[in-house]
């Protein structure tokens, strides 16, 4: 099996990543455990400098980081040169916690409240990329009360269809994320903001959807978008500087996914805009692109410990671990699939079928279906791979679960960068109403 980053065997026959081997950390972390592999994302992250750099002049790369939240991969794309993007103020929030320089910011979403909104002001963030003409108004009006200019994108939606689960397309004409090219909305709002003294137009927006394998969608989302660069032009005068594309490239969670490598992605939809730029004879603009899955979700590693195995014979084996849907929602959401080793028996070959089941109490709360595995018993170590993308982001407490520890490895090294729930954490925000008291209890009979 092909392994991404630092990840592979060691002579004992466990898996091992950053130098670290899986089953010490399991031991010395507990389990469920996120592991991040510090060199995978790294190199992830120069694999886009470099793509961009080699066929681009003007570029932005921005790290989407709804995919993952937290200080410490915050700091590391701040070293790593990549600027950011937040959908709400909690992530904002994070990231300025974590020092990352407000003016590399980009702030999404299509519901920004007012609160969100004077956040973000207050903290000088760099761009707002504008989801709706309402969230334009409010801005402009906060930005008119204190006196100041704001940088916006719009973003648009240029009515294209890419081949991902419809949950995460989000570029077609029926969703519910940006202003339309179709039927003249989207040249609507450009001539608005343009007309509104405090805010500075700078550029759009587009994001075709997430887990896209080919850069096809994108270059036909690039020629959709320079053409309506060049339509602004000539109604409006205005050039616009930036034309960013999104995130959404593809990863490896199974064996039959084969996604366009970043380079010849990158090369891809830059050639593309190079193209509709000469073909409407518009100066290059600046290009952004804002991965999230394909920089850190390879470089995740989930590990869970195997409890009860039950056997239906002629059905099938199920294999239960202690995590499931709470630390990890994406196969209940959307069918997501994964591969899996078994991290202490990572050489043993693979000779029975499982179904990882996780312990919340759902039926479908189901990992992986149908998977070949080395035979396994009670307290064997399941690693599931490509878990470092809205895996830990999009966990819950859900049947009271406190969510895992999350680590990164590096050269031999293990660092928890977020540490693992307590039980007294699940109690933080209740509360028992003090007016329960026993004297007060409403009568029995209603
Ligand atoms: C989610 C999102 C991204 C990142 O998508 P990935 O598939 O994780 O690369 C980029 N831009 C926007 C606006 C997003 O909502």
């Amino acid at each position: 099996m092909d392994l991404p980053g630092t990840i592979s065997f060691n002579a004992s026959g466990h898996l091992q990543v950053g130098n670290c081997d899986v089953v010490e950390l399991a031991r010395t972390f507990g389990t469920p455990l996120y592991i991040y592999d510090e060199k995978g994302i790294r190199q992830k992250c120069r694999e886009y400098h470099h793509a961009l750099a080699a066929n681009y002049q003007d570029y932005k790369v921005l790290y989407a980081s709804k995919a993952f939240s937290s200080l410490a991969i915050y700091r590391l794309m701040e070293q790593e040169g990549l600027g950011l993007d937040v959908v709400s103020g909690g992530e904002l929030y994070t990231a300025l916690a974590a020092n990352f320089p407000p003016e590399k910011i980009y702030f999404h979403g299509n519901n920004k409240s007012i609160e969100e909104l004077n956040l973000a002001l207050s903290a000088g963030v760099g761009y707002f990329v504008v989801d709706n003409p309402w969230e334009l108004e409010n801005l402009a009006q906060l930005a008119a009360g204190r006196k100041t200019r704001v940088k916006i994108l719009l973003r648009l939606t240029p009515g294209i269809e890419v081949h991902t689960h419809h949950y995460i397309q989000t570029g077609q004409l029926d969703s519910k994320f940006g202003i339309s090219l179709a039927g003249g909305a989207a040249m609507a709002v450009v001539k608005r903001a343009l007309a509104l003294p405090r805010i500075e137009l700078v550029g759009i927006h587009c994001h075709i959807g997430s887990q896209v394998f080919t850069s096809e969608s994108f270059r036909h989302a690039a020629g959709k978008m320079v053409e309506f660069m060049a339509a602004v032009k000539k109604e409006t005068g205005q050039q616009l500087a930036e034309l960013n594309l999104g995130g959404g490239l593809a990863i490896i969670y199974t064996e039959t996914d084969k996604p366009e490598p970043v380079a010849s992605f990158i090369k891809g939809i830059t050639d593309a805009v190079k193209d509709a730029c000469a073909r409407y004879n518009l100066p290059l603009p600046t290009v952004v692109v804002e991965p999230g899955r394909s920089l850190v979700g390879e470089a995740g590693l989930a590990v869970y410990r195997v409890g009860a195995i039950k056997e239906i014979p002629g059905v099938r084996t199920y294999a239960s671990i202690d995590g499931g849907m709470a630390d990890n929602p994406r196969p209940a959401l959307y069918q997501a699939r994964y591969r899996a080793l078994v991290a202490n028996k990572a050489n043993a070959p693979r000779e029975q079928k499982y179904t990882i089941a996780g312990k919340c109490c759902e039926s479908g709360d189901i990992l992986i279906q149908d998977i070949d595995l080395p035979r396994i018993v009670p307290g064997d170590l399941i690693a599931v791979l490509a878990s470092g993308a809205y895996q830990y982001a999009m966990a819950s407490n859900y049947n009271r679960l406190p969510r895992p520890a999350v680590i990164t490895v590096a050269n031999g090294r293990a660092e928890i960068i977020i540490r693992r729930e307590t039980y007294s954490d699940l109690l933080r925000y209740d509360r028992i109403p003090p007016s329960w008291a026993e004297k007060d209890i409403l009568p029995a009979v209603m």
